[in-house]
């Protein structure tokens, strides 16, 4: 746990000196669970937006994106259930005032309770060696049994109580457990509340005649309303799929996570309308293609468990979240819900406008099943920046600071080097970047010694660095130096682009999938 929280503050700190992440407004000391991205972390934002928009739309011949409006008439959240079910459950210590998730707090109870089983395994993997069968233990062990047992009864009683909005029952779950405050050790409990996560704001100029309106808190009502718009000028057929990325906007009751948890935040979504009867074959489509997109990018397979939902949202008949391993642990990095008609029925009621499909197939009209993956862009972010953080000891006993990005996505693909500021090789330099500015991005960099300027790209995660040396003056040949293996290799100045774009292409990613 220490060395888990150890890493998380190095990856906070790292991202705001590398000009990737900044606290919000932080000349005013930052603004609670708000961030700016710098110079870097724009980069890799766009590069993984672009990764997904790709692979959603661009690889799919039924699939099209939109972007709508962030502001959206006040009845699509009544529509939609976010004015009357979009809560979190909050619950407050007396003692140290401080304010939690009542939900979470439970679930982080059960996180011990799993910590205890690992820990329960790897003490049986030191005493039996080699001999050690997992998953024998797991299933026969009493231990482990009787833990597994009582999470899943804990989480079982969460789901049923939070289902019936039976707060009482949480309180007293949350006592019984005897759960204290994380921070102070407190177990001096408020009830537990509904806390409605929708920011409120206001349109028109005259107090009196002024609408209240709510900032979006998911992109996916953007795409609801607008689904016969796309649908009729698009003239797509059933099944086809409306992507669209853009920001959302919650209160979150707890943001202490970095980027995990943001207040402001920008979410992925695509939602699939299909017939009504085949959501389940759907469901199982996109969880196995959503998967695939992820373990394209090399961040370890085993690292990307599926966890279904116990309780499931007002609108949807299934659902469950693509995890990650984060530096706190397993946490939801997608989610993906099959949504029935729910959405299209009831934005139907409230506005009085049919909302149907004509299947020219069957010669019928009817509401479509929406099956939908929705990613944090920022959560991405933050899976592949910590994932990617690493710190190496060589062989001469320094250490090294690498950010192994995926190529694809690195900020800065090249770094053109000099080897010195003299004899005309910034001049070659500085060509080089001409010619390979048109197809990445790149930068020269000719301040300190080349060792430093090495390091200083390895923890920047820009994956080749070439260099100008006076050999290039002879021979016209250069220096690639690669960031994960340090290897060097002697390569025709001609060769560069193309040894780099297949390296960095996205096509030659995609192929992975
Ligand atoms: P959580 O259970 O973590 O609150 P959620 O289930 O409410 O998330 P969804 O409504 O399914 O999340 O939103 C889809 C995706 O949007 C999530 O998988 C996550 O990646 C991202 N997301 C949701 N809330 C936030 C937030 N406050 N900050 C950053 N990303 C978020």
């Amino acid at each position: 746990m220490a060395k888990q929280n150890d890493h998380f503050k190095k990856v906070i700190a790292h991202a705001k000196e590398y000009g990737y992440v900044f606290p919000s407004s932080e000349v005013y000391d930052g603004l609670s669970a708000v961030y700016d991205y710098g110079q870097n972390g724009v980069e890799l934002k766009n590069n993984i937006r672009e990764y997904w928009w790709k692979a959603m739309v661009q690889l799919h011949d039924n699939i099209v994106g939109i972007d709508a409006a962030i502001f959206m008439h006040p009845t699509t959240w009544k529509a939609s259930g976010h004015v009357d079910a979009f809560n979190d459950p909050l619950i407050d210590n007396k003692d140290s005032k401080k304010r939690y998730r009542a939900d979470v707090l439970v679930e982080d109870h059960v996180g011990k309770l799993d910590a205890k089983i690992e820990k329960e395994v790897a003490k049986a993997a030191k005493r039996f060696g080699d001999a050690f069968d997992k998953a024998q233990f797991l299933a026969t062990n009493p231990r482990v049994l009787k833990y597994k047992e009582q999470g899943e009864k804990i989480l079982k009683r969460l789901g049923r109580s939070l289902e019936n909005e039976d707060l009482a029952d949480v309180k007293r779950l949350i006592e019984e457990l005897a759960i204290a405050d994380p921070e102070t050790g407190s177990r001096n409990w408020t009830d537990v509340k509904q806390f409605n996560l929708m920011f409120g704001t206001k349109l028109g100029a005259s107090a009196d005649s002024a609408m209240d309106l709510y900032l979006r808190p998911e992109t996916a009502q953007g795409i609801f309303v607008n689904f016969l718009n796309v649908q009729k000028t698009g003239r797509m057929k059933i099944p086809f799929g409306i992507a669209q990325t853009g920001k959302a906007f919650r209160n979150e009751i707890v943001a202490r996570q970095f980027i995990f948890r943001m207040r402001e935040f920008e979410q992925m979504e695509m939602q699939f309308f299909i017939k009504p009867g085949t959501q389940k074959e759907w469901y199982d489509a996109w969880k196995e293609t959503r998967l695939k997109w992820h373990h394209s990018l090399g961040m370890g397979e085993e690292n990307y468990p599926f966890h279904d939902h116990e309780k499931l949202a007002h609108y949807a008949d299934a659902a469950c979240d693509i995890e990650f391993r984060f530096p706190f642990g397993f946490k939801e990095l997608e989610g993906i819900h099959s949504r029935t008609d729910f959405d299209l029925s009831s934005h139907e009621k409230h506005s009085g406008k049919k909302l149907q499909y004509f299947d020219p197939e069957i010669n019928e009209s009817y509401t479509p099943y929406v099956l939908e993956t929705s990613i944090g862009l920022d959560r991405m972010f933050l899976a592949v920046f910590s994932n990617s953080l690493t710190e190496e000891t060589l062989e001469d006993g320094s250490a090294r600071t690498v950010l192994k990005l995926p190529s694809v996505l690195a900020p800065t693909k090249v770094a053109v080097l000099p080897l010195v500021k003299k004899d005309g090789l910034p001049d070659v330099a500085k060509k080089i970047v001409e010619e390979l500015k048109w197809d990445f991005k790149v930068i020269y960099d000719e301040k300190d010694a080349v060792g430093r300027r090495y390091r200083r790209q390895d923890a920047n995660g820009t994956p080749f660095c070439i260099t100008v040396d006076h050999q290039t003056l002879e021979d016209d040949t250069v220096t690639i130096r690669h960031r994960d293996t340090m290897e060097q290799d002697r390569i025709e100045r001609s060769q560069v682009r193309g040894l780099v774009k297949d390296e960095v292409d996205i096509r030659s990613w995609f192929k992975k999938m």
